[in-house]
């Protein structure tokens, strides 16, 4: 079968070839690969300079939905024919504090599919069952195809920020992951404000559609402004930032009441210039966030099941595999919002 390949560590060296197919081992599902997205991260292990380990050659690609064609043995509770996504923890340790607390997104020894073990870009993959969720009834693949970016939502706005529905909560930067965080903090009864730039006029114009109370393009309009007459000059209780850029972090912690919670969800370079005053002035509540926890595929999939988040009109662009260079290309020109790529056509 063909596979969308990492070949070697250094920048590029990707390409498509022609890959044993995997099957089933004990304890392992093998799933025929439906729909696929393409994340940021991917993008970073094109260009090498991702900090989760990569081990070459591997077939790229994490976030997908499929149906399984194969149970290993010692499975139980799966059938074949059956629609699922898999969460992409792949292996950890188990035996760490982060491990043992539940926090295994964070084990040392995580090693991810799509990095480390072969992904689903291609037409069939293979993962342990424990991973395994079934997609709800009337959820369609494209969305299941979003369940992980939309689990990596859930865990920084459920199991890091605390938001109440009297909030009034920014989200900076409207792309996939910030829609999907407006739509899981609207889903708590929150006031949304999303705040962008010239560049995301139409993604403005799809958060209003999806439920956002507010957006603010910055470039045409004052958001401090915007934020101050809505908290009567408090400032915003709840910020999550989503766009990656420091600018964003930093306004974002401008516009933060005093103790009140900032995430940052959005990958941006590593070392930025960071308005540290508001720290010592305002005794924020701040977070990271890396990835998933089981618990946040739960909740994904049954905020998509109850049709709570829509995460299907964030995926406007839409090609085979095949195609993967230009689409590649695109994503890195922004030439769209999420990208969902077509397994190969199997001869
Ligand atoms: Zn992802
Ligand atoms: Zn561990």
């Amino acid at each position: 079968m063909k596979a969308i390949v990492k070949y070697a560590a250094e920048p590029g060296h990707m390409e498509i070839r022609e890959v044993p197919e995997p099957t089933a081992g004990p304890g392992q599902i093998k799933i025929k690969v439906v729909a696929a997205g393409i994340c940021g991260s991917d993008l970073h292990i094109y260009n090498s300079d991702i900090a989760i380990p990569v081990r070459p050659p591997v077939t790229v690609g994490h976030e997908f939905s499929g149906v399984i064609t194969e149970i290993g043995e010692g499975v139980e509770g799966f059938e074949v024919g059956q629609r699922v996504v898999s969460e992409t923890a792949y292996s950890y340790c188990g035996t760490c504090e982060a491990c043992r607390e539940g926090w295994y997104n964070l084990c040392p020894e995580r090693k991810t599919l799509g990095y480390w073990y072969n992904g689903i870009f291609t037409n069939y993959t293979v993962v342990p069952a424990g991973r395994v969720h079934l997609i709800p009834e009337g959820v369609s693949d494209i969305a299941a195809a979003m369940t992980e970016p939309l689990a990596c939502v859930c865990h920084a706005v459920f199991d890091l920020t605390k938001i109440s529905p009297t909030d009034i909560v920014l989200v900076s930067g409207p792309g996939p992951i910030g829609l999907m965080t407006m739509q899981v903090v609207k889903a708590h009864g929150a006031t949304v404000i999303v705040s962008g730039t010239n560049v995301d006029t139409e993604r403005l114009a799809l958060a209003k559609e999806l439920g956002a109370d507010y957006t603010c393009n910055i470039q045409e309009e004052s958001l401090e402004e915007l934020v101050a007459t809505l908290t009567k000059g408090k400032g915003v209780d709840v910020a999550l930032e989503c766009s990656g850029s420091h600018f964003g972090t930093n306004s974002a912690l401008k516009l933060l009441k005093r103790r009140g919670y900032f995430t940052q969800i959005g990958m941006g370079k590593p070392e930025v210039p960071f308005y540290i005053e508001a720290l010592n002035y305002k005794e924020p509540h701040v977070s990271g966030s890396l990835g998933s926890r089981k618990a946040n595929w739960i909740q994904a999939l049954t905020l998509l099941s109850q049709g709570k988040v829509k995460v299907e009109p964030l995926a406007d662009v839409r090609m085979p595999m095949e195609e993967w260079e230009t689409a590649f290309e695109k994503f890195r020109n922004k030439e769209g919002g999420k990208f969902i790529l077509y397994p190969f056509k199997e001869d």
